[in-house]
């Protein structure tokens, strides 16, 4: 059973005004919220007026807002396959075996229903949940991906798709590219997590295959190498960022994903063990907010 989140959010609301005394009980709030409010349970959805303002779920909805309803979301994505098609050609001349990599979700098929459905539903992620989600083999094709694909593969360039979605997702994965009718949607084609979610080794096994990969592209930096992976911190991670610049925008193409990725987990510390409430406490640690005292 749900408890009722009002007056919780009644202080989450207060807290934007511009007074110290409700600026000071920010925290408070914060931590009243996410001690007093509980997933829905057996209550199929919670609706947004009385959602706990301070689970991962609702922290979702900003998220999955942006890459539903922004128009800047859909202009990244072209923008970033746009970059991809005009430096592909000359990196593939480079080559006679040249192959792309690609990862899947949020670089090819777009989740954010799944995310959609965590937020109006009160649950987290699971994977039992997830593997629902890619059974359907609904999702749509990322803006740009599919015009990008069935260029490079114009080109005779091998495409390779290597996901962390289970192997035992292939046939479902493979039903929804189809229907989207892209190129190269062939068993032969992908590297699915077995045992691991660092790529490193299934980008080796394309190599050692005979392929040079050309370009790789992904929505989490560690689709390029393994540098960014757990358990690098997010200021290690920027160092990577900065070492890498040279590549970026032309062998390694970045997709925005504000839904997930390993920069979350990194603010966690990669510990999976934290409750709701850590993990809400760690966001707003990791914030930087501007020295602004406010209207007095
Ligand atoms: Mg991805």
């Amino acid at each position: 059973m749900q408890k009722d989140c009002t007056f919780v959010k009644i202080l989450f609301d207060m807290s934007f005004y511009p007074s110290s005394l409700f600026r000071s009980g920010y925290l408070f709030a914060i931590i009243i919220m996410c001690t007093a409010c509980e997933p829905p349970g057996d209550q199929a959805y919670s609706s947004p007026s009385t959602a706990c303002p301070c689970n991962s779920q609702t922290y979702l909805e900003a998220a999955s807002l942006f890459t539903q309803v922004s128009s800047e979301y859909k202009a990244l994505c072209l923008q970033a396959y746009r970059q991809a098609t005009e430096h592909l050609p000359e990196l593939a001349a480079a080559s006679e075996q040249a192959a792309v990599v690609l990862d899947l979700d949020e670089t090819v098929l777009e989740n954010s229903p799944y995310t959609a459905w965590q937020v109006m539903s009160g649950e987290p992620y699971s994977p039992a949940t997830w593997d629902q989600w890619v059974q359907l083999a609904s999702a749509e094709a990322v803006p740009g991906a599919a015009a990008f694909l069935r260029f490079a593969d114009s080109l005779g360039l091998r495409i390779f798709y290597i996901s962390n979605r289970e192997e035992s997702q292939l046939e479902a994965t493979i039903t929804n590219m189809r229907a989207l009718k892209l190129p190269q949607v062939e068993p032969s084609q992908f590297y699915l997590k077995s045992h691991t979610s660092d790529k490193s080794e299934r980008r080796r096994a394309v190599i050692d295959a005979g392929y040079d990969i050309v370009m790789l592209i992904g929505d989490n930096l560690g689709d390029f190498h393994n540098g960014y992976d757990k358990p690098a911190t997010n200021d290690e991670r920027d160092r990577q960022v900065e070492a890498d610049r040279s590549k970026i925008g032309r062998e390694y193409i970045v997709l925005p994903n504000t839904l997930y990725g390993t920069w979350e987990g990194a603010i966690y510390g990669f510990d999976r063990s934290l409750s709701d409430a850590e993990r809400c406490m760690l966001r707003s640690e990791a914030l930087r907010p501007a020295p602004i005292t406010g209207a007095e």
